[in-house]
């Protein structure tokens, strides 16, 4: 089964996180303390919050120490129990208003990559009214107001941790936890009938490029082939290629051909996470290019783009500037994405094309720190401040990244939901420009507490 997504409960002592661990895990899992192996200062059960499953791990790792003395065994498990998880709850006291050690536990959390929900707890009544509104300068979004021991707020709570708790299947999920660099990457070249596809296939497997693997089927017509490249630095680097029965059979029909090939880029675009368009030098950019870029790129893929048959090509560089400057104005979200030139038939380029490809699998699969996203943020929407629809204003609070392959963000904030898109393109531009993932697709949820 696939692990559960992961919350961990953090917070100074006293604001009730025994209280609201409780009350999502329910009292008979409230016991895994006493398993033996499992210590004291870190309590997990699996939780419930209007009916998602999640577990819920609930830290005490600033309890029993001195807060001046940050290091240690206890504060060292709770920074693990962070990292690990999917997102942290923060828990501060609307009642005793915020003290300095949840000024010390909010600076730390915002330095670190997990994604952090704020709720400021026991807030039933008017007397949690003030340590509410402090809790805003705490630097981590609009603090949601709970009372663990009264159930409320629960509505909140889940908004706001739903991003991270309500995963969307991913396909490759399995496969994170192997080490990145030596996971195999799963390529697929893709592009119209005739632009090289089989011949590009057939060099880089036939040069040096060691086939370890038996041809497995990933549908009825397609196959899967392992191998292996070894980079300028000598690595060795596993490699998974999808050949689509398309890409080496051949129709009579032209107009079938049409099809085939983009019925066997969509199939070749749902196992790869690296997607190479091959576009043909000797015929230039057409519509059905785009088509197929547009389709892996909205299906979340990393795009790389070759330009094949190089060693043809007249009046290269001008044609070189001509290609990219057409795909930057069919498709804008292809600006940024690599484009290399190779000739499948002399083996011009395709090192840099593999080379190309895992680095963009590396940004696609890349976590941006919170604390480095919103100092970001901070100055993107002073710089351009979001409209306010019928004379009503938008607030930006805060954004968290919540998800890689592709990466995808969360923006937090009041009316975000009527945010016009052209603000939310404004934002991804910056985001792909300004922190580093300009070559591949980036997702943008907006997201309203209600
Ligand atoms: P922890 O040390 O953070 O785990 O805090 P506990 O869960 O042990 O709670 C500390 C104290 O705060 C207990 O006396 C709880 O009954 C109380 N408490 C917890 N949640 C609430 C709440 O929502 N409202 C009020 N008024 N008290 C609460
Ligand atoms: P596919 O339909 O995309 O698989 O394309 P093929 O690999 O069958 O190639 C179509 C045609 O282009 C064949 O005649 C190839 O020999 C030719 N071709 C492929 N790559 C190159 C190249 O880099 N340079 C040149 N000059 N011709 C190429």
């Amino acid at each position: 089964m696939a692990k559960l997504p992961t919350v961990a409960i953090v917070g100074r002592p006293n604001v009730g996180k025994s209280t609201l661990f409780n009350r999502l895990v329910g009292k008979k899992l409230a016991l895994v303390d006493d398993r033996p192996g499992v210590t004291r200062d870190r309590r997990e059960g699996d939780a419930v919050l209007l009916g998602t499953e999640f577990r819920i791990i609930d830290t005490a790792g600033f309890e029993d120490e001195d807060p001046e003395t940050l290091p240690g065994r206890m504060r060292a498990q709770t920074t693990a129990a962070v990292r690990e998880a999917d997102a942290a709850l923060f828990i501060v006291d609307a009642r005793a208003g915020i003290t300095p050690l949840d000024e010390e536990i909010a600076r730390w959390l915002r330095s670190e990559k997990t994604p952090v929900v704020l709720a400021a707890n026991k807030a039933e009544g008017r007397a949690g009214e003030g340590g509410l509104l402090e809790a805003y300068a705490l630097g981590l979004g609009e603090p949601i107001a709970i009372s663990a021991e009264h159930g409320e707020g629960v509505a909140d709570l889940y908004e706001q941790l739903a991003p991270f708790i309500e995963r969307e299947e991913d396909p490759f999920a399995e496969e994170e936890e192997a080490d990145e660099a030596n996971r195999p990457l799963k390529l697929a070249i893709v592009g119209r009938p005739n632009a090289g596809k089989s011949t590009l296939i057939n060099r880089i497997l036939e040069q040096e490029r060691l086939i370890t693997g038996p041809e497995a089927g990933i549908t009825r017509d397609s196959i899967a082939i392992d191998w292996e490249w070894k980079d300028a630095g000598g690595n060795i680097r596993p490699v998974r290629l999808i050949d689509t029965a398309g890409m080496r059979k051949k129709a009579r029909v032209q107009d079938k051909l049409e099809k085939l090939s983009v019925a066997d880029a969509r199939r070749a675009v749902d196992f790869a996470e690296v997607v190479v368009l091959l576009l043909d030098a000797t015929l230039g950019l057409e519509a059905q290019d785009l088509r197929i870029a547009d389709n892996a790129l909205q299906e979340g893929r990393a795009l790389v783009i070759a330009i094949n048959k190089w060693d043809v090509a007249e009046n290269a560089s001008s044609l070189f500037q001509g290609i990219r400057a057409a795909l930057e104005e069919g498709l804008s979200q292809v600006r940024g994405v690599p484009l290399i030139a190779v000739s499948a038939r002399t083996g011009k380029g395709i090192d840099q094309l593999l080379s190309a490809a895992f680095e963009v699998r590396d940004i696609w699969s890349r976590r941006v720190s919170t604390g480095e996203l919103n100092r970001w943020f901070e100055r993107a929407v002073e710089n351009n401040p979001p409209p306010a629809p019928g004379g009503k204003r938008i607030k930006l609070r805060y954004i968290t990244q919540v998800n890689t392959r592709p990466p995808s963000f969360v923006l937090f904030g009041t009316r975000v939901d009527e945010l016009p898109e052209s603000y939310k393109r404004y934002l991804v531009n910056g985001i792909r420009k300004e922190l580093g993932f300009g070559a591949v697709p980036v997702r943008l949820h907006a997201r309203a507490p209600k």
